[in-house]
Order: structure tokens, then sequence, then C-alpha cells
């Protein structure tokens, strides 16, 4: 397993916004987290992150227990988490913003004692990254002038340009129209060949046709999780969450 959570809960004064949690992400799966709103969803990716800390139990990656260590430090380990628009630089172009990125995730000797080899390395990832993202035809635009869209395509392309290990996304197609969706599902597609991929993600028909494994949450606990058919199945998350047809479109 390449990422696991054991018992993870974290609460918000009284309010549990993740209780007792423990799923697994095995190489190269694609483990969907769907929930209605509030159910937790963001509390566990911010979890998982570091960019919240669990009040119990623990966020292991590589067998490595990151339970509480910092954002910037879960990113130099590899846990690839998306950057939000506002951590894209507007007047940057594409190109630019992507080399900011994979600057993080330097080492400081790179950084400050071999400045030319330093930058050639940091533009060659954010040229594939950029690539990997399907903006190539985009490097040289400010990130401020491209579509919704391929902002949000650019922020995929931020963190592929960290050279993660696992990718975390938290609803990657918010606010799209259909024809935008349609092409990051198949961005998430190749990704997903590529790296384990933890994906929150509002869009059914996305989730059912990318994801191998299914983690249903509501009120911040695992109702159901499991391969995509037998949690589409399941009568408890038909009920609760699916509705109660035969078909759970
Ligand atoms: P989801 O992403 O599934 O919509 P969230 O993880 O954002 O759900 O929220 C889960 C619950 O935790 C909600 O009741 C929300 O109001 C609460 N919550 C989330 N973040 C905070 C916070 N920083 N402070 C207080 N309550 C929060
Ligand atoms: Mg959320």
């Amino acid at each position: 397993m390449i990422l696991q959570t054991h018992g993870l809960t974290r609460y918000f004064g009284g309010l549990v916004a993740v209780k007792d949690v423990s799923l697994s992400v095995a190489p190269c799966q694609v483990h969907a987290i769907i929930g209605p709103n509030g159910a937790g969803k963001s509390t566990l990716v911010n979890l998982l992150t570091g960019h919240l800390k669990p009040s119990s139990g623990q966020v292991i990656f590589c067998g490595r227990d990151i339970s509480g260590l910092a954002p910037n430090v879960t990113s130099q380990l590899g846990v690839g988490r998306s950057f939000q628009r506002t951590n894209i630089f507007p007047s940057f172009s594409c190109l630019e913003n992507c080399a900011v990125a994979a600057q993080s995730r330097l080492s400081h000797s790179m950084r400050f004692f071999r400045r030319v080899e330093g930058y050639a390395a940091v533009r060659a990832r954010a040229e594939r990254a950029l690539e990997l993202c399907g903006l190539s035809h985009r490097a040289q635009a400010p990130a401020g002038a491209i579509s919704y869209g391929e902002q949000r395509q650019l922020e995929i392309g931020m963190v592929l340009a960290t050279e993660p290990s696992c990718l975390v996304l938290d609803e990657p197609m918010a606010g799209m129209g259909q024809e935008e969706s349609a092409q990051v599902v198949e961005l998430l597609r190749s990704l997903a060949r590529e790296y384990p991929l933890v994906l929150v993600e509002h869009d059914m028909d996305a989730v059912f046709s990318i994801a191998h494994v299914l983690t249903v949450m509501v009120s911040g606990e695992v109702l159901a999780s499991g391969s995509v058919d037998d949690v589409r199945c399941d009568p408890a998350v038909q009920e609760a969450y699916l509705g109660d047809g035969e078909e759970v479109y």
C-alpha cells in the first residue's frame, strides 16, 4: 500500500468531521471518495496532506508515519496535493507556474549551489508536467489568460511538476462545463496509469468510469468501501446516498 490511514479522526470543537477512517490506496489504484456535502471529504484530504492535523489516528505514506507533518514536508516526500487556483500566479506563464512548483521539490543543494543545472532540471520538470496535463500549447500564455478549465488543468500540472508518488485531488472538475470535464476525465484516466490517485469527486459518471475502489463517507464516517461494483450495489449506500432505485446514476 502506498497510502493508508488508521482510525483517522478530526474534531472541530464538538463536531467530528472525520471519524475513525481507515483506508488504503494501492500502487496504480484510483481510490475515489464520495459523499454528500459536509461528509468530511475535504477534511480527510487535508489530513492526508498535512493541511490539518488529526485529533487521533495515523496517516502512513510508503510505510512512513506522516501524521501531522506540514504540507511542504508531505509534498517533499511525494504526496501530490493539487494547488488551489489561488496558488496560480496569473501574470506568470503556465510554464513559469509549473517551474515554481517544480522548484519547491528541489533540495537545498540544487537551489543554492548548482544554479545552472538546477534551472535546467526545473525547466525539464516543468515542461514534462505541462505535457502530462495537456497544456504544452499554452506554455507561454499567462496563467490568468487561459480558460477556467485550463487553469484547473494547470493546477494538476503544478502538482505533477513536484514529481509526486501519489496524487490527491479534491474535486478537480468542480465548476467545469461538460466539455471541460470530459477533458479532465481523460487526463485523470491517463494519469491513473502512472500514479496512485485519491480522488474526491461529485461527478458520478466520472467516478464510476475512473475509480477502482470507492469509499462512501457520510457524516464523517465510512459508510461503505470496496470495489466500485460492490459499493454501487450496497443497499446501505443506495438508501443513504445514491437513492434507492436500481440504477445509481
Ligand atoms: P466535504 O468536503 O465532504 O463537503 P468538509 O470536510 O469540508 O466536507 O466538512 C466536514 C464538516 O466539517 C462540515 O460540517 C464542515 O462544516 C466542518 N468543517 C470543515 N472544516 C472546518 C473548519 N476549518 N472549522 C470548523 N468546521 C469545519
Ligand atoms: Mg469538500
